[in-house]
């Protein structure tokens, strides 16, 4: 980094998660230089779930992102089972004895809409040989890599740097200086944290003026999950597993969904917790089979749960979130994805929120970069730049982290307006509950974006 000028604008993001991973395609169609520091030795997704999916406002950032993303990412999604709605995002039945099969309300409890097309994503075989996967642990993580994997097409390789873990951030009036675990040193002009929950640049974000809010809080509940066969699953739950579903109940429920083309069987099993989170720097805790499934025993629990359990690793996945985020950037340093806004998963819309600030922040920068005089100082675009994707995101990436706890609620028979009641959760939710996620106008966002850092920097 030579100066502080627009010409000289270089992009350090830290973090090659699906955020991190969508900035930097963003930016490598538009020409903005950046490099991308990622802590693990290559391309990997340590992440909670095995399968993910984005709604139709993750697609379309997605596409706008990238051009030929969504083409390749289509051939790595299944839906529903043929012949079965697709546009059922899932359909709410009982935890307890019964399901609720033969209730009176059976067959009116999904949700979706007419739009709506649903698409988990399934491995590839050549996914598990470019990642010369081991063991069965590494197969669960397939799903999530075979997004990455398209990602990381579009992306260009020595721009990326591995084993390179942030432990410091310096902020000078022209740039940033980056320390990491290894000795390097790096400087940019400004720096991306797409470092996940446990963000290190969060912390320098927050500490100072909003230091209550850097660690993410922990919800009170948790999960055990696991993929198992189709054939597996359907010796369990027979049909049931054609359409997505979510088991409600009392401090209790299941999620469960196809993925790998239909060939297997994601679950998450979730409990709701009165204690404490124990373990001060882990999301996730080793337990004993005895353990987890007492979790699941007594009257109120359908059997088929018990069974489905049995085959889950005894790995209490702890749900944290980060409830209250004043501001998502300090100066020259922002942040994106779960570092801003880590949140509960009963929406499935995390990622895609980091998908949509990908969007915006790359199209501000690319407009800073290209538009705006090259030898003009660059310091007030990005006072002004960030002010405006703050401006931008962070109300609607809040409101969803808010709806998914508000969701988790309804799925333990916790809220108070929808009770225990499957017909009143169900109907909840299929009013208008997602469309505000799905189908938002994006471009209307950018278009906003800009037009504020305009005004800011007209004042
Ligand atoms: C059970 C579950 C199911 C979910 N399902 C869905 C779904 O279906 N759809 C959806 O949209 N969302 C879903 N989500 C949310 C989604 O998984 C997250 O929002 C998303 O993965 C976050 O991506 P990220 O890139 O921000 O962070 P991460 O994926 O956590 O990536 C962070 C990266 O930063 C690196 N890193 C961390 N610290 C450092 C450091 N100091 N230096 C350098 N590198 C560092 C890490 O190694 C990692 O690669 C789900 C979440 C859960 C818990």
């Amino acid at each position: 980094m030579s100066g502080d000028t627009i010409r000289d604008l270089h992009v350090a993001i830290v973090g090659a998660g699906i955020g991190g991973l969508a900035l930097a395609m963003g930016l490598e169609k538009r020409g903005v230089p950046y490099t991308i520091y990622e802590a693990a030795q290559e391309f990997s997704a340590v992440g909670l779930s095995a399968g993910i999916g984005f709604g139709p406002n993750g697609d379309l950032a997605l596409d706008m992102l990238q051009e030929g993303f969504r083409e390749k990412y289509d051939k790595v999604c299944v839906g529903n089972m043929p012949g079965e709605p697709q546009d059922i995002y899932y359909e709410g039945m009982l935890l307890e004895p019964g399901l609720g099969l033969n209730e009176s309300w059976r067959g009116k409890t999904a949700w979706g809409h007419p739009d709506y097309v649903r698409r988990g994503v399934r491995h590839s075989p050549s996914t598990f040989k470019s990642f010369n996967y081991v063991n069965s642990t590494d197969i669960n993580q397939a799903h999530r890599h075979a997004v990455l994997e398209i990602m990381t097409t579009f992306i260009s390789a020595e721009k990326v740097r591995f084993s390179k873990t942030l432990m410091e951030i310096q902020q000078r009036s022209d740039k940033v200086i980056l320390k990491f675990a290894d000795g390097d040193v790096a400087e940019a002009s400004i720096l991306v944290g797409a470092d996940g929950i446990k963000s290190t640049v969060r912390e320098h974000v927050l500490r100072p003026l909003y230091p209550s809010q850097v660690e993410p809080v922990y919800a009170n509940s948790y999960c055990y999950r696991g993929v198992i066969t189709t054939s597996e699953a359907k010796e369990i739950f027979g049909d049931l597993t054609d359409v997505a579903k979510m088991y409600v109940g009392e401090r209790l429920c299941c999620v469960t969904y196809l993925i790998s083309k239909g060939d297997e069987f994601n679950f998450l099993l979730c409990a709701l917790d009165d204690k404490p989170w124990e373990l001060k720097n882990a999301v996730s805790q080793q337990i004993t089979q005895e353990v987890m499934l007492a979790d699941f025993e007594g009257p109120g629990v359908d059997e088929r749960f018990r069974r489905l359990l049995k085959k889950a690793r005894p790995v209490k996945w702890g749900f944290f979130y980060h409830r209250h985020t004043s501001t998502y950037y300090r100066d020259r340093v922002v942040l994106l994805g779960d570092s801003a806004h880590a949140s509960l998963p009963f929406q499935a819309a995390g990622a895609g929120q980091g998908l949509e600030d990908s969007l915006i922040l790359c199209n501000l920068l690319a407009t800073i970069y290209h538009d705006r005089d090259q030898v003009a100082a660059l310091a007030p675009y990005i006072r002004a730049g960030f002010a405006a994707y703050d401006a931008i995101r962070r109300p609607r990436a809040q409101r969803q982290l808010e709806r998914a706890h508000e969701m988790s609620d309804m799925l333990h028979y916790r809220h108070p307006e929808t009770g225990k009641r499957i017909e009143s959760i169900a109907s909840k939710l299929q009013k208008n509950w997602f469309e505000w996620i799905w189908f938002h106008d994006l471009k209307a966002d950018i278009d906003a974006a800009c037009k504020k850092m305009d005004a800011a920097l007209n004042k």
